[in-house]
Protein backbone atom coordinates (compact mmCIF):
# COMPACT_ATOMS: atom_id res chain seq x y z
CA UNK A 1 0.00 0.00 0.00
CA UNK A 2 0.90 3.45 -0.93
CA UNK A 3 1.47 6.11 2.45
CA UNK A 4 0.52 9.55 2.22
CA UNK A 5 1.51 11.60 5.22
CA UNK A 6 0.48 14.76 6.01
CA UNK A 7 2.48 17.18 8.04
CA UNK A 8 0.68 17.62 11.90
CA UNK A 9 2.31 20.22 13.50
CA UNK A 10 0.22 23.23 13.44
CA UNK A 11 -2.53 24.32 10.91
CA UNK A 12 -5.08 22.31 8.43
CA UNK A 13 -3.96 19.09 8.51
CA UNK A 14 -6.91 17.34 9.97
CA UNK A 15 -9.02 18.86 7.28
CA UNK A 16 -6.34 17.64 4.50
CA UNK A 17 -6.28 13.69 6.28
CA UNK A 18 -10.79 13.87 5.99
CA UNK A 19 -10.88 15.04 2.48
CA UNK A 20 -7.22 12.13 1.33
CA UNK A 21 -9.18 9.26 3.42
CA UNK A 22 -12.27 10.11 1.42
CA UNK A 23 -10.20 9.32 -2.40
CA UNK A 24 -7.88 6.72 -0.84
CA UNK A 25 -10.45 3.83 -0.47
CA UNK A 26 -10.21 3.21 -4.75
CA UNK A 27 -6.56 3.95 -4.84
CA UNK A 28 -5.17 1.70 -1.30
CA UNK A 29 -3.88 4.23 0.15
CA UNK A 30 -3.46 4.92 4.20
CA UNK A 31 -3.09 8.45 5.12
CA UNK A 32 -1.21 9.01 8.22
CA UNK A 33 -0.16 12.35 10.43
CA UNK A 34 3.32 13.06 10.56
CA UNK A 35 4.99 14.56 13.93
CA UNK A 36 8.59 12.88 13.96
CA UNK A 37 11.45 11.70 11.81
CA UNK A 38 10.10 7.87 12.47
CA UNK A 39 6.59 9.02 11.11
CA UNK A 40 7.80 10.43 7.84
CA UNK A 41 10.44 7.46 7.08
CA UNK A 42 6.87 5.57 6.74
CA UNK A 43 6.05 8.24 3.85
CA UNK A 44 5.91 7.96 0.08
CA UNK A 45 4.71 11.10 -0.22
CA UNK A 46 3.89 14.48 2.25
CA UNK A 47 1.39 17.18 2.08
CA UNK A 48 2.19 20.50 4.39
CA UNK A 49 -1.06 22.22 5.17
CA UNK A 50 -1.93 25.46 5.21
CA UNK A 51 -1.27 27.39 8.87
CA UNK A 52 1.52 29.44 9.73
CA UNK A 53 4.56 28.88 7.98
CA UNK A 54 7.12 30.41 10.51
CA UNK A 55 5.45 28.06 13.25
CA UNK A 56 5.58 25.21 10.94
CA UNK A 57 9.06 26.06 10.46
CA UNK A 58 9.60 26.38 14.46
CA UNK A 59 8.07 23.33 14.97
CA UNK A 60 9.79 21.05 12.37
CA UNK A 61 12.92 22.81 13.39
CA UNK A 62 12.15 21.55 17.30
CA UNK A 63 10.90 17.90 16.34
CA UNK A 64 13.72 17.03 14.45
CA UNK A 65 12.44 16.73 11.04
CA UNK A 66 13.74 19.36 9.28
CA UNK A 67 16.79 18.40 7.88
CA UNK A 68 14.50 14.88 7.21
CA UNK A 69 11.89 16.82 5.43
CA UNK A 70 14.68 18.21 2.95
CA UNK A 71 15.85 15.05 2.26
CA UNK A 72 12.61 13.80 1.63
CA UNK A 73 11.74 17.02 -0.85
CA UNK A 74 14.67 16.10 -3.11
CA UNK A 75 13.37 11.97 -3.58
CA UNK A 76 9.65 11.79 -2.61
CA UNK A 77 6.34 13.50 -4.06
CA UNK A 78 5.52 16.61 -2.05
CA UNK A 79 2.20 18.65 -2.36
CA UNK A 80 2.67 22.39 -0.11
CA UNK A 81 -1.19 24.15 0.35
CA UNK A 82 -0.70 27.96 1.29
CA UNK A 83 1.67 28.05 3.94
CA UNK A 84 2.74 24.66 2.61
CA UNK A 85 3.41 26.46 -0.62
CA UNK A 86 5.65 28.73 1.03
CA UNK A 87 7.76 26.09 2.65
CA UNK A 88 8.77 24.50 -0.26
CA UNK A 89 8.83 27.88 -2.57
CA UNK A 90 13.16 28.61 -3.25
CA UNK A 91 12.78 32.15 -1.89
CA UNK A 92 10.26 34.30 -0.12
CA UNK A 93 9.41 38.25 0.51
CA UNK A 94 7.26 39.50 3.74
CA UNK A 95 9.50 36.93 6.13
CA UNK A 96 8.77 37.63 9.56
CA UNK A 97 11.04 39.69 11.88
CA UNK A 98 13.59 36.40 12.52
CA UNK A 99 13.47 34.96 9.06
CA UNK A 100 11.79 32.49 7.46
CA UNK A 101 13.22 28.70 7.09
CA UNK A 102 12.21 26.95 4.09
CA UNK A 103 12.51 23.52 2.95
CA UNK A 104 12.77 24.43 -0.96
CA UNK A 105 12.24 22.61 -3.75
CA UNK A 106 10.23 24.32 -6.26
CA UNK A 107 12.13 27.06 -7.92
CA UNK A 108 9.56 29.87 -7.39
CA UNK A 109 9.82 33.24 -5.56
CA UNK A 110 7.37 33.81 -3.21
CA UNK A 111 5.30 36.74 -1.24
CA UNK A 112 4.26 35.96 2.50
CA UNK A 113 0.29 37.49 3.23
CA UNK A 114 0.79 38.86 -0.72
CA UNK A 115 -3.07 39.56 -1.85
CA UNK A 116 -3.01 42.67 0.33
CA UNK A 117 -5.04 43.83 3.51
CA UNK A 118 -8.34 44.61 1.58
CA UNK A 119 -8.60 40.86 0.16
CA UNK A 120 -6.74 39.25 2.71
CA UNK A 121 -9.21 36.42 2.66
CA UNK A 122 -11.33 35.21 -0.25
CA UNK A 123 -12.98 32.34 -3.17
CA UNK A 124 -12.27 32.78 -6.35
CA UNK A 125 -13.36 29.83 -9.35
CA UNK A 126 -10.46 28.08 -10.64
CA UNK A 127 -10.33 26.91 -13.98
CA UNK A 128 -6.86 24.04 -12.96
CA UNK A 129 -5.68 22.26 -15.59
CA UNK A 130 -5.92 18.35 -15.43
CA UNK A 131 -8.56 18.13 -12.73
CA UNK A 132 -11.44 15.68 -13.41
CA UNK A 133 -14.24 17.57 -14.93
CA UNK A 134 -12.28 20.74 -14.97
CA UNK A 135 -14.66 22.99 -17.15
CA UNK A 136 -16.36 23.19 -13.30
CA UNK A 137 -14.73 25.58 -11.88
CA UNK A 138 -12.88 24.40 -8.61
CA UNK A 139 -13.37 27.19 -5.43
CA UNK A 140 -9.84 28.73 -4.50
CA UNK A 141 -10.24 29.37 -0.71
CA UNK A 142 -7.46 32.16 0.03
CA UNK A 143 -6.89 32.67 3.72
CA UNK A 144 -3.99 35.08 4.20
CA UNK A 145 -2.23 33.32 1.21
CA UNK A 146 0.75 34.07 -0.27
CA UNK A 147 1.42 35.49 -3.90
CA UNK A 148 3.59 33.75 -6.34
CA UNK A 149 5.95 36.48 -7.69
CA UNK A 150 8.25 34.26 -10.09
CA UNK A 151 8.53 31.12 -11.89
CA UNK A 152 12.60 30.75 -11.57
CA UNK A 153 13.34 27.13 -12.88
CA UNK A 154 16.92 26.86 -14.43
CA UNK A 155 17.31 25.13 -17.48
CA UNK A 156 18.57 22.08 -15.44
CA UNK A 157 15.46 21.61 -13.60
CA UNK A 158 12.24 20.31 -13.70
CA UNK A 159 10.60 22.64 -16.28
CA UNK A 160 7.15 23.94 -14.21
CA UNK A 161 4.12 23.67 -15.08
CA UNK A 162 1.16 25.93 -14.09
CA UNK A 163 -2.13 23.92 -13.73
CA UNK A 164 -4.05 27.50 -12.48
CA UNK A 165 -4.43 31.30 -12.40
CA UNK A 166 -6.73 33.42 -10.52
CA UNK A 167 -8.99 35.49 -13.14
CA UNK A 168 -7.34 38.69 -14.34
CA UNK A 169 -9.51 41.12 -12.13
CA UNK A 170 -7.80 39.86 -9.04
CA UNK A 171 -4.31 39.86 -9.92
CA UNK A 172 -2.82 41.29 -6.68
CA UNK A 173 -1.19 44.61 -6.87
CA UNK A 174 2.81 43.39 -6.29
CA UNK A 175 2.86 41.89 -9.72
CA UNK A 176 0.57 43.97 -12.05
CA UNK A 177 3.81 43.99 -13.89
CA UNK A 178 2.84 42.25 -17.09
CA UNK A 179 4.29 38.76 -17.46
CA UNK A 180 4.25 35.38 -18.01
CA UNK A 181 3.74 34.47 -14.12
CA UNK A 182 1.25 36.90 -13.35
CA UNK A 183 -1.48 35.56 -10.57
CA UNK A 184 -0.24 31.89 -10.49
CA UNK A 185 -1.92 29.86 -7.91
CA UNK A 186 -0.92 26.51 -9.03
CA UNK A 187 1.85 24.89 -10.18
CA UNK A 188 4.15 21.67 -10.73
CA UNK A 189 7.43 21.23 -10.69
CA UNK A 190 8.74 17.48 -10.64
CA UNK A 191 7.21 15.26 -8.31
CA UNK A 192 5.99 18.70 -5.99
CA UNK A 193 2.92 20.18 -6.35
CA UNK A 194 1.95 23.84 -5.23
CA UNK A 195 -1.10 25.61 -4.12
CA UNK A 196 -1.48 28.78 -2.78
CA UNK A 197 -5.36 28.21 -1.74
CA UNK A 198 -6.82 25.81 0.22
CA UNK A 199 -8.59 22.28 -1.31
CA UNK A 200 -9.03 21.03 2.01
CA UNK A 201 -11.52 23.58 3.28
CA UNK A 202 -14.12 22.77 0.24
CA UNK A 203 -16.43 19.90 0.14
CA UNK A 204 -14.89 19.38 -3.31
CA UNK A 205 -12.30 16.05 -3.49
CA UNK A 206 -10.99 16.41 -6.97
CA UNK A 207 -7.58 18.31 -6.11
CA UNK A 208 -6.64 15.50 -3.52
CA UNK A 209 -7.99 12.92 -6.54
CA UNK A 210 -5.55 14.47 -8.70
CA UNK A 211 -2.76 14.79 -6.29
CA UNK A 212 -3.06 10.72 -5.92
CA UNK A 213 -3.49 10.05 -9.69
CA UNK A 214 -1.41 12.87 -11.25
CA UNK A 215 1.43 12.82 -8.71
CA UNK A 216 1.63 10.01 -5.96
CA UNK A 217 0.07 6.99 -8.04
CA UNK A 218 3.11 7.59 -11.17
CA UNK A 219 5.96 8.15 -8.52
CA UNK A 220 4.96 4.46 -7.20
CA UNK A 221 5.45 2.97 -10.18
CA UNK A 222 8.01 4.73 -11.82
N1 LIG B 1 -0.13 33.69 5.95
C1 LIG B 1 0.24 32.36 6.32
C2 LIG B 1 1.75 32.22 6.41
O1 LIG B 1 2.45 33.12 6.14
C3 LIG B 1 -0.29 31.34 5.35
C4 LIG B 1 -1.79 31.32 5.43
C5 LIG B 1 -2.40 30.00 5.23
O2 LIG B 1 -1.75 28.96 5.19
N2 LIG B 1 -3.71 30.02 5.15
O3 LIG B 1 2.24 31.19 6.74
Amino acid sequence: RVVIGILALQGAFAEHQDMLQKVSGREKIDVVQVRTPEDLARCDALIIPGGESTTIALLARLSGLTEPLKEFVRTKVIWGTCAGAILLSQSVTNAKKGGQELLGGVSVRIARNGWGSQVESFEAPLQVHGLRDSNVPFTGVFIRAPVILSLQATPSEPAIQVISRVPANLVPQCIVEDGPDQAVVALRQGRHLLTTFHPELTDDNRFHEYFVRECVVPSISS
